[in-house]
Order: C-alpha cells, then structure tokens, then sequence
C-alpha cells in the first residue's frame, strides 16, 4: 500500500460544498490537498500517480440502514429465492436442498416475493410440505416482515388454530381457523425462537464475506442494525473482527432492541465500551411498526390493495408508544443514538411525538428509519427538533409498484418526500436496507431519489410524481455528508475535505449530470478507504497494479 497517493485528472465532488475540483492528493491516509491536477502532481513527488481519465470521485458512499451481517448469513447459509418464479420451483429448490440436510436440520430461504411469482400469491404451507416433511422449512419475505413455514415448524413452535395472534403479529389462518403457514411481523418469532443461533464464529465469517459485497458497491462505511435476537452475538462478532483488524468497512452498530426492559445496566455498559477506529456502537435499533410491502405499518386510513382501499387494514404498533417514550429517555441519560423503523404515517406521527415528549440533545441523534409517508405535522417537528430521516429511495425502483398498489395514488404521490426533508433542512442518510428489497448499489437509490419512477409499470403514469425529485448532486450527499451526520461519524467522513479520512470513490461515470441509464449501471472503478486501495474493477486492475485482498487479509495497517 502506499502512502501517498494522487488523483488526477477527475471531477472531484466534495459534497460539503458544492465545489468541484480535478485532483486530490491523501497523505497517511488523509486528504491533504484538493485542487488542480498540475498543482497536486508538482506537490506529490513521491507519490503514486493515478490518471482518473475524467471519471467522477466523490466520497465514499455511506448505507445509513442495512443489515450487513444477516445479508452474510443468507450469502453463506441460506436459500436465495430472488430468481424464483413460481410455487413449483421453490418446492424444487427446498427439495433439492432437503436431500443434502441432515432430517431435523431447518432449511433457511430468503427473498421470497409473491408478486414475482406466476400464481401472484405466496406459498403456503401445504406447498412446502411436498418438498419436505421431515425438515422444518422458514422462507421469510422479501420485506423481512413475514415468512411462510412448513407444517414441521409450526409443530415445532406449537403453533395450532388455538394459538392466538402475539401482540404485534398475526398468523394468518384459512376458513377454519387453521394456520396456513404465514406469520406476520412478531408472529414470526414464534418459529425463529427455535431455530438454532449461529455462532459469533459464523456471524463473523459472515461479517468478512458481506464487507466485501459493499466496498464492491463503492461503499465505504455502515449502519448495521443486526437481527432481533442476535444483537449480542453479532456484536461480539464486529467487535472480535475490529479488534484483529479484519473489519475493513466503518461500522456503527446499532443494537436491536424490543422493549425497554432489555435496556438493562449490563448491556448499557457494553454499548459505550466499544469506539474503536472502525466500529463505533453507542445506539439502539427500535421496530415501531410493520411493513409497507406486506400492508403491516401503522396508518391512518386504510391500505390499499391492488390499487383499491382494503378494508380493516391499517396496520401494526410492534411497541407501546409509552414504552418508546422510556427508551429515549434512557437513551438520552446514556447519550445513546436511537434509530426507529417507522413506515405509515400514523406510526411516524406518534414517533415524532414520543421523540418531542422525551426530547433529544443533538441534531440527528434520534433518527426515524424509512420515514416513507410522514404527515406535513410531522415533517415541520422533525425539522424543529432535528429529527434524522434514513431512507431508501431505491425502494422507489425495485419495489415502486408494490408501494404504489398497496398506498394508491394520493398517497403514492407524497411518499418518500426527499426534496421537502431537504428544505426543511432535515438530515437525510440514504441506504440500502439490503439484503431486504434491495442490493447494496446506490445506482438504484440515485436513480430512485432523482427519477422516482419504479421499474415495473403501473396503472398509474407517474405514481411517486415528479415534486419530490432531486438533483445528482443532492442525491450524492444523501449518500455521503448527510448519511455521515445520520450515522454520527460527521467528524470525519462524508466529504472530500483536507484533514478528513480518504475515503473515496472513482465511478465509472464521467458527468455530474448521469443518464438513467448510468444510474442503472454506475459502479466503482476503485474504492479507497483511509487511503488504502480496497476494492478495483477488473478494468483497472493492470492500471493501479492492484491484486485482489484475500478476503481475510489485514489491509488497514
Ligand atoms: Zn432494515
């Protein structure tokens, strides 16, 4: 690695400022000069050169809200059902794989998305048990709020048509009253208690093989909010790997909690012991409600389906509003960081107002993950207490349709509202939420926050309209120095300024002014964290003279 290394010849965006410059030059792993290239070439004698070739560089990209380690589980351990398109090949997939599982083991998919299916509706039960019997077989949705089981898991966890709906939850049941398979939000852990806990070992593994899958995207640090259940073993894991210097990405881990009562003095303890160079902890993770995809987030009015108002729905609480109001407190006192997935307006509404009555210290302290349809109240609250927003408007693309079915137009219209946070001067971090919904590229969250049109065709022309679109260059600092300020890492990352840490990233574009299609297919030709080359498209291999990292090897010195 080398110690000092010059770009030119690029279009440097800095992102904390509009100001574009040609070249910048990192010195022990710091940006030391920003400005011409023939000034940054006359500076660096001893420097490496790199001939960015007009490319676009601009500060590492930030995820403000994913789920690194699980995306990890899922690479290494589960069954991807993404490609799946029908009933009959997901009996195929688990059948296969239950010949190559050991009986009594559980079979583990992800993905699963009924609308991508030929028969428009999710597996049940009974379909599962054609592929096995004698494994209990958990697939769980795209949205991560529901999941369909075999009928062995449903023995396993006692599940009956006696068994009531948990609060929070609901087991969906056919005409008799027999489950079919489908758990909603909290229901679903009454199966996931008896699945067997992977190891801080595996969740570390996991850890190594997903960091990868990020740099590889061009981005460069993370929120990781782990997995209900695992905050503790995931933890460890990050920390174990930081401690070793195996942890490659910037990492604030944000730790998954249910109710209060886990905020104990213990685990308290153990958050504000861990602020090392690339894992920072000192937050909490918090499900306010369900999901905008499976119509469980909490709303004012009812959901629609298929486009038309579907009675009875308007979705679920996950905690007591009384119970959030606790933790923030708590939080406050120990100066922790709160995020809180809330989607539906009403569940925005009372977070907002559970955040105003326990009050917040600093701006972006408390953030509300998703924020997908915030009343107008909500948003002028949100700017006036500094509230934090960390969306993905890359659910804009890949899921557009599904939103636009299930919020129908007026609502569609005024969800994800990205340039009003902006001018209320509310702090917006973009993210990926992967391996949920989406993959980490942010080609397709710009391409969201600029074009907001959805990749599958609607009834609708313009579901999400066009008020709420953004600039590139606004777009980029949701990315970069907004998401630094929503992750609580401002100090340092998140723009191209002397003294901040070099990470950086070359594109594979050559415009401040992308094409759609560019967006679609943007990619990173180098990625550079504190200075160290960690990620180089096979183009620009035989150009930087880089060889591929094992994946386990010590970069950072
Ligand atoms: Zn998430």
């Amino acid at each position: 690695m080398f110690r000092c290394i010059a770009i030119v010849n690029g279009i440097v965006y800095t992102a904390s400022s509009n100001n574009i410059a040609e070249a910048v030059v990192i010195d022990k792993g710091k940006i030391v000069y920003i400005g011409s290239s023939s000034n940054a070439i006359c500076r660096a004698k001893n420097c490496k050169i790199i001939d960015a070739e007009g490319h676009l560089i601009t500060p590492g990209f930030i995820d403000s809200h994913c789920h690194l380690a699980q995306a990890g589980f899922l690479e290494k351990y589960g069954i991807n059902l993404l490609h799946i398109r029908s009933i009959n090949q997901i009996i195929d997939i688990i059948s296969e794989k239950a010949r190559k599982t050991k009986p009594g083991n559980w079979i583990y998919g992800y993905g699963l998305d009924e609308n991508l299916l030929k028969e428009g509706r999710p597996p049940l039960r009974y379909d599962l048990d054609e592929a096995t019997s004698k494994h209990p077989v958990f697939l769980e949705h795209i949205s991560g709020h529901m999941a369909v089981v075999n009928s062995y898991a449903l023995k396993i966890a006692g599940i009956t048509k006696d068994t009531p709906n948990p609060p929070g939850g609901i087991i969906e049941r056919d005409e008799r009253g027999e489950p079919i398979g489908i758990l909603k939000d909290s229901a679903m852990s009454l199966v996931t208690r008896f699945m067997p806990e992977p190891s801080i070992d595996m969740w570390m593994k996991c850890i190594e093989v997903a960091q990868y899958m990020w740099i590889s995207k061009g981005i460069t640090a993370i929120e990781d909010v782990g997995l209900l259940g695992q905050g503790s073993n995931i933890l460890a894991a990050y920390r174990r790997l930081a401690h070793s210097n195996r942890l490659i990405i910037r990492t604030r881990f944000s730790y998954p909690i249910s109710s209060s009562k886990e905020l104990n003095k213990d685990l308290i303890k153990k958050l504000k012991s861990i602020n090392s160079r690339f894992l920072r902890v000192l937050a909490l993770k918090i499900f306010y409600d369900g999901s905008g995809l499976a119509r469980t987030a909490l709303m004012h009015d009812n959901w629609c389906r298929e486009y038309k108002v579907d009675k009875d729905s308007r979705g679920l609480r996950l905690i007591p509003q009384d119970d959030l109001i606790n933790i923030i407190r708590l939080a406050n006192k120990e100066d922790l960081r709160v995020s809180i997935h809330a989607i539906g307006d009403k569940a925005i509404d009372e977070v907002v107002e559970a955040i105003s009555i326990a009050k917040m210290s600093y701006k972006a302290q408390h953030s509300i993950i998703h924020c997908i349809v915030p009343t107008k109240k909500s948003i002028e609250i949100m700017a006036k207490l500094g509230i934090g927003v960390k969306t993905q408007t890359s659910f804009i693309y890949s899921y557009g349709h599904v939103y636009a079915a299930n919020l129908c137009l007026e609502r569609a219209k005024k969800a994800f509202p990205i340039k009003t946070f902006l001018r209320k001067g509310i702090i917006v971090g973009n993210g990926s939420d992967a391996p949920f919904l989406n993959p980490p590229d942010p080609g397709y969250g710009l391409y969201g926050a600029i074009i907001r049109k959805p990749k599958i065709k609607t009834p609708y022309d313009d579901p999400f309209g066009s008020e709420e679109r953004i600039s590139f260059i606004d777009a980029v600092k949701t990315y970069t120095y907004l998401a630094s300020m929503a992750i609580g890492w401002n100090d340092e990352i998140g723009s191209i300024k002397i003294g901040n840490k070099a990470d950086l990233v070359i594109w594979n574009i050559k415009t401040l002014n992308p094409s759609s299609q560019d967006l679609l297919h943007l990619k990173p030709l180098a990625t550079f964290i504190e200075g160290d080359i960690v990620y180089v498209d096979r183009d620009w291999e035989d150009k930087l003279s880089y060889k591929p990292i094992s994946k386990t090897s010590k970069i950072h010195k």
